[in-house]
């Protein structure tokens, strides 16, 4: 895929639900093709609405959404979706379907044969054995789980990946290991990812750059850098605040 077609643009984007809750307020934002951002915010900030507009799951009330300089609305869904490969909030593998199926899914929705040597290949890229495939999700552990939402989203061989707090449900030592094959696949296949999660930590170890949601709106846009310099504004210094103060205490601990 070309390198400008993986770019992201929000164009004074606002979502108003039908009981008026405002869950995206005129945010604009340019990201750039082949960049990791993370989207940081509480509950309820509009995180995943926002993610949720750029491959149509959600349309804008008002403003502008592309995908790579064309309107994500400029052709049919499917086709910008197969550009797209989308890791659900809470895994969302199918539990009647094997793990292979889970995976030939999305070679389906690109219009390939679901072949098992591409299968194969797909479990491999999240470092995953061929065996796998013929498994149930229910006899996989969560991180595995959530390496075969991997899988499927980028079965299309998409330039773009969007992932919805992908590592929520892990514990601390696979959500780590799995954060840093997610990076290296990124920078491996030259991908733009945006990273939903809340937990600035996280963000500031895998992200390029880091925005923070509030009440729907960007209320910081930074480099990892400097928001540990203290200049990505109060609601930043607010976040960071939480594993800096933690790290200090380690540090303490084994001096
Ligand atoms: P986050 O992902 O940051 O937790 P969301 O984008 O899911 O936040 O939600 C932002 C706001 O929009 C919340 O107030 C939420 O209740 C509301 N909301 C989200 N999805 C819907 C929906 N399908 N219908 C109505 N309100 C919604
Ligand atoms: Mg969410």
């Amino acid at each position: 895929m070309p390198e400008q077609s993986r770019s992201v643009t929000f164009k004074n984007v606002s979502k108003v639900w039908p009981e008026g809750v405002k869950a995206v307020d005129g945010v604009s934002l340019e990201v750039a093709a082949g960049s990791f951002v993370a989207l940081v915010g509480a509950s309820g900030s509009g995180k995943s609405t926002l993610l949720k507009m750029v491959n149509r799951l959600i349309a804008p009330s008002a403003g502008q959404v592309l995908v790579g300089g064309e309107s994500v609305d400029a052709g049919p869904a499917p086709d910008l979706r197969r550009r797209i490969g989308y890791v659900f909030q809470n895994v969302g593998l199918f539990p009647h379907m094997r793990v292979g199926e889970n995976v030939a899914i999305g070679l389906r929705l690109a219009g390939e044969k679901d072949n098992a040597g591409r299968v194969a290949e797909l479990l491999d890229l999240v470092e995953l054995s061929p065996e796998i495939a013929a498994r149930m999700p229910d006899a996989l552990s969560g991180g595995q789980r959530q390496r075969v939402g991997v899988a499927r989203a980028l079965a299309t061989g998409p330039g773009i990946l969007l992932m919805d707090e992908p590592f929520g449900a892990l514990d601390p030592v696979t959500r780590d290991g799995l954060g840093k094959a997610i990076r290296a696949l990124h920078d491996r296949m030259g991908l733009t990812t945006i990273l939903v999660t809340h937990d600035m930590a996280e963000a500031l170890l895998l992200a390029d750059r880091v925005l923070v949601m509030e009440k729907g709106r960007i209320v910081a846009d930074a480099t990892p850098r400097e928001l540990l310099a203290g200049k990505g504004g109060p609601a930043a210094d607010a976040l960071v605040a939480v594993p800096r103060e933690q790290a200090h205490r380690l540090a303490e601990l084994e001096k």
